[in-house]
């Protein structure tokens, strides 16, 4: 599996079934963007354009995407933005690695206080 550097636009009317790696089809027509996931696991990301989802900004040259995808339910966990058709990673596993600290410091605080009232 490679990570993508760079994405290369595809403006279209239809999302096609099979869509090829380090390409962002968009479609205007639909508010839609669609691409495979960067990380090179194969998944298909799908990005409705609205107010409320995603944000797309088209200099006449590239494209940006906001906020950063974050694909939590796949099981590559990729996060990324794309900003000027380029992938700017993310790194989830050490902010996830972070918080679980932690969660398990505060729980072990917890079951010390716990014991010390039995
Ligand atoms: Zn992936």
């Amino acid at each position: 599996m490679r990570r993508q550097q760079r994405l290369e636009l595809v403006f279209t009317e239809f999302l096609p079934d099979k869509l090829t790696d380090g390409k962002l089809y968009i479609s205007m027509q639909y508010a839609t963007a669609s691409h495979k996931c960067c990380c090179g696991c194969g998944y298909d990301v799908v990005t409705p354009i609205s107010p409320k989802d995603w944000q797309l900004t088209f200099d006449g040259r590239s494209i940006s995407l906001k906020p950063s995808i974050g694909n939590w339910s796949y099981p590559c966990r990729s996060h990324y933005w794309i900003q000027q058709n380029r992938v700017v990673w993310c790194d989830p596993v050490d902010q996830a690695d972070r918080s679980v600290t932690r969660y398990r410091g505060r729980w072990s605080r917890l079951k010390g206080w716990l014991a010390s009232w039995r």
